[in-house]
């Protein structure tokens, strides 16, 4: 399962540290966080059998690991190297620039810069397709903040940036608020929309998120399970959801992994994704996701690979691309059936 070629839409930069890498950058800079390495590891991480609690899971992300750019390249550059051991063959990694530039200052448009041109050597080191989106938290900025941070980060005309997103507390910060920054994204026609709704939220918020903010792709979503005329316009428009079952154990917004709406989403032929999120704060990783989906959805090899067809398909790259990267992952599909046999 862990060399099965995998594609994925919905993990954040700031999610996936290397814990060993962090550990390493957490000693050098002197910060105030266990010494030992398994206590550190119980500190930054939601361990497996913690209660689910939305508010602690965001808790465990910080902003004060970075002292220099050669620290958000070191954690950057080991972060995407690590991404092939999880089986990935194409990848939408989201950051969002400020918070790895709000404890020091650092000038955001040089963070963002340096973020692509880490993740980029990596990728080209190990093979990787590797793409990135942008994110905005709901909790951090004020619409006002994120479309003056918008508008810098766009005269970068980074290619590799192919998407926004608004992630962070969507119980206290509903879609409707940020309704400036996408329209204006939308205006642009530079990149792509995804919304984090529905997690911890009703459906409400995921018609929100598509009607206010055009979301091309829904992050989590899984409260579509309860609404079938939600089910339907995501079928219709094509309108992908980027599920997460650990994480959304975690956060509380599902209570029993083995009943997550993946499997009933999947079989009503809604677009659905299976993503990671953040494996470096649940302490897992998308492989142990996959194993999941096997074990609890009975998803066969068949389904594992439709899931990753829908996700090229949702993928926010240009068409011929997408096409081009399609082909390749079956090539590697079969190659992975070729070993398997
Ligand atoms: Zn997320």
């Amino acid at each position: 399962m862990r060399r099965f070629p995998k594609v994925e839409l919905h993990r954040h930069l700031e999610g996936t540290f290397p814990v060993g890498r962090l550990f390493e950058l957490s000693l050098k800079n002197n910060l105030n966080r266990p010494r030992d390495f398994e206590a550190f590891r119980r500190e930054v991480t939601f361990p497996k059998d913690s209660s689910p609690d939305f508010l602690a899971f965001l808790s465990k992300f910080h902003t004060d690991w970075y002292r220099s750019h050669d620290d958000v390249y070191f954690i950057t550059y080991h972060s995407v190297r690590d991404l092939v051991d999880d089986g990935l063959f194409y990848c939408e990694l989201r950051f969002s620039p400020e918070h790895f530039a709000l404890e020091n200052d650092f000038d955001r448009e040089e963070i963002t810069r340096l973020i692509v041109s880490a993740g980029n050597r990596a990728a080209e080191e190990t093979g990787l397709n590797l793409r990135y989106l942008l994110t905005f938290n709901r909790s951090k900025q004020t619409v006002e903040q994120m479309l003056a941070l918008y508008e810098r980060l766009k005269r970068l005309a980074l290619p590799q940036i192919v998407g926004i997103d608004l992630a962070g507390d969507e119980i206290n910060y509903p879609p409707e608020g940020f309704q400036a920054l996408f329209e204006k994204a939308r205006a642009d026609g530079l990149y792509k929309a995804t919304v984090h709704a529905g997690e911890v939220s009703p459906p409400a918020q995921i018609w929100e998120a598509i009607r206010s903010l055009h979301a091309d792709r829904i992050g989590h979503g899984t409260s579509a399970i309860e609404d079938p005329a939600l089910q339907e316009l995501l079928k219709e428009k094509g309108i992908a959801l980027e599920l997460c079952i650990t994480s959304n154990y975690q956060t509380g917004a599902w209570a029993d992994e083995r009943n997550h709406p993946i499997g009933e989403l999947y079989r009503r032929g809604v677009p659905v994704t299976l993503n990671s999120d953040d494996p470096f704060i649940q302490d897992t990783d998308l492989t142990d996701d996959y194993l999941k989906a096997v074990r609890f959805f009975g998803f066969t090899l068949e389904d594992l690979i439709q899931l990753n067809l829908n996700a090229l398909k949702a993928s926010f790259l240009p068409p011929e691309e997408a096409k081009k990267l399609t082909a390749e992952y079956l090539a590697r599909v079969d190659a992975f059936r070729r070993a398997c046999l």
